[in-house]
């Protein structure tokens, strides 16, 4: 018979877990496995919560294997080393983003880009190496290879730098890969949640100027007050969406659900870029005269590779780019996911994991 969760491997180790598709949160009890040669095992000090983790725990991409530990937005401090580890000493404060392996020998290990390896392993709702699954950071601990672990910058603050790990490399990685750096320029931002307001605040360091398009006008007066937007334009506004079309160099598209993309494309000038990144759970429609005429493009991104990712925490580190966050107990989860739901969330959850996994 299959052992269960908790006596797979030889690490006791203790979470919240979603069991079905209610995507309710519950204490749950599993393992993960001894610290290899070349792992660290971590003590989870603080996990931002994605909109990928609410995707996920509700099986909105039917994909979910129950039970779920969700969470991929990890910092923590390392509390045991393999043998051959050379990267990281006990103590260290360490992050883990989305992936946690690959395969290492194919062209995209090769090149640095692990996230696009056809054999990468998320950090959560995967399956290992060892054919057991794989359990996120809604969890006090987690053992990883130590090539997918990240210095974790002395002057980022844990809690409120934890969000980078996936929301500031996903909007980060695009912006380099698709030359959206160029001072000046015009980004728009579509969405204004957790990657959408770290958009604006790596926008503004590369020396864009910009735009958040958005559906809710209560988050104006913030996203230029506070996170530092040129421009804010309500969606659903015609008039003031009339008066923008062709003036976006390029658009990073963070919207969680299906949403119209003409009104977005039709923003952008010529030769403009509309990169996606959000993950709604059905396919949006691609209007395909406005890219012609205009020779327009939509691309993709995911995540970034780990060397990006340490690239991205150092260059937030060095322009005091943190999350804007609610810090939450464990226990305060689930209605956590229901703000997030319906965006109600300034800007990022993060769960007080230490301070709050209670059994
Ligand atoms: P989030 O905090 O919930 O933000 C999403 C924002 O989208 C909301 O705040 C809202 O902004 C807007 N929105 C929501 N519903 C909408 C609707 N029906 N129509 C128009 N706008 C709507 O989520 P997140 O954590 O930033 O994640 C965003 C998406 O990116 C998710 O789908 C997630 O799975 C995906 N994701 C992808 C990657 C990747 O590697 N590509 C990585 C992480 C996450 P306003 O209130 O401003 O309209
Ligand atoms: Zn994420």
């Amino acid at each position: 018979m299959a052992k269960s969760p908790e006596e797979e491997h030889p690490q006791k180790a203790f979470g919240w877990a979603a069991k079905d598709s209610s995507g309710l949160l519950s204490p749950f009890h599993f393992s993960r496995r001894e610290t290899g040669d070349g792992d660290v095992t971590i003590k989870i000090l603080y996990c931002g919560v994605c909109h990928s983790d609410l995707h996920n725990v509700k099986n909105e991409w039917g994909f979910t294997m129950y039970p779920v530990v969700p969470g991929h937005e990890i910092v923590g401090t390392v509390t045991k080393t393999g043998k051959n580890v050379k990267k990281f000493k006990v103590g260290d404060r360490v992050g883990v983003g989305v992936l946690v392996d690959s395969c290492k020998r194919c062209e995209s290990c090769q090149q640095d880009l692990e996230n696009y390896c056809p054999q990468m392993i998320l950090t959560y709702n995967s399956y290992s190496q060892d054919g057991t699954k794989t359990y996120g950071g809604y969890s006090d601990i987690v053992v990883v290879d130590e090539h997918y672990v990240l210095r974790f910058p002395e002057n980022l603050p844990p809690d409120a730098g934890a969000p980078l790990l996936c929301a500031g490399i996903t909007v980060y990685s695009p912006m380099k890969y698709y030359g959206m750096t160029e001072p000046g320029k015009h980004l728009g931002v579509a969405g204004l949640g957790g990657l959408g307001h770290v958009a604006v605040k790596i926008g503004k360091a590369f020396g864009l100027k910009v735009t958040v398009i958005s559906t809710s006008p209560k988050k104006e007066e913030e996203a230029i007050d506070r996170l530092g937007a040129d421009s804010f334009l309500v969606s659903s506004n015609p008039a003031k969406m009339k008066a923008a079309i062709n003036t976006m160099d390029f658009i990073i598209d963070t919207v969680s659900a299906v949403h119209p993309l003409a009104p977005l494309i039709s923003l952008l000038k010529l030769n403009g870029k509309l990169i996606t990144v959000g993950l709604p759970e059905k396919p949006l429609e691609l209007p395909i005269f406005p890219l012609v005429l205009g020779r327009k493009l939509v691309g993709g991104s995911d995540v970034g590779g780990i060397k990006e990712t340490q690239e991205m925490l150092d260059f937030c580190a060095k322009h005091g780019i943190t999350a804007d966050i609610e810090l939450i107990k464990m226990g305060d989860i689930n209605t956590a996911m229901e703000r997030l739901a319906k965006s109600d969330v300034k800007y990022r959850f993060v769960i007080d994991v230490a301070n709050s996994l209670s059994q």
